[in-house]
């Protein structure tokens, strides 16, 4: 006998399922070699993504369609084979960052402590900016992609 609760976890596992293989159905076969066999669904650039996609089914339409756009399909070789390659560029590749500064307020500061040779801290009055940050952008390489793109404009 199946109790209640079994029997709702039982009946939303379905049309999980079915949500999946419908969408899969309609974007297959494999993006890479066409074949049809275990296709899985991919995130195409992972850095894009906002939601894992066994947590997306359940999600409403909206937030699924958004998501679903970045999104191919892949037979489960392929997708292996393109997670390494992802995994390994984000590990050697600049770090995605959430940043809550723009890179002009950065090459502004770095404008300010080169080559007017104002303090860190006098920067981060100045500009309404934490001084720990600026003393991060400052000291320490944590901001390697942008720090590159000033050193190429300023040489
Ligand atoms: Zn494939």
């Amino acid at each position: 006998m199946m109790n209640r609760k079994e029997y709702i976890r039982n009946y939303q596992r379905k049309w999980i399922r079915a949500r999946r293989t419908k969408w899969i159905m309609e974007n297959g076969p494999c993006k890479t070699c066409g074949s049809n066999e275990d296709l899985q669904v991919d995130h195409i650039n992972p850095n894009e993504k906002e939601f894992n996609v066994q947590y997306l089914w359940s999600r409403v339409k909206k937030i699924r369609d958004k998501e679903l756009l970045k999104c191919q399909v892949l037979c489960s070789k392929c997708h292996l084979v393109k997670t390494k390659k992802d995994l390994s560029s984000l590990a050697s590749g600049p770090k995605p960052q959430r940043r809550k500064y723009t890179k002009q307020q950065y090459f502004h500061a770095l404008d300010l402590f080169y080559k007017q040779k104002i303090s860190a801290r006098k920067i981060a009055s100045m500009l309404q900016i934490p001084r720990g940050t600026v003393s991060v952008w400052m000291y320490r390489d944590d901001y390697s992609d942008w720090i590159k793109e000033y050193n190429s404009e300023i040489a």
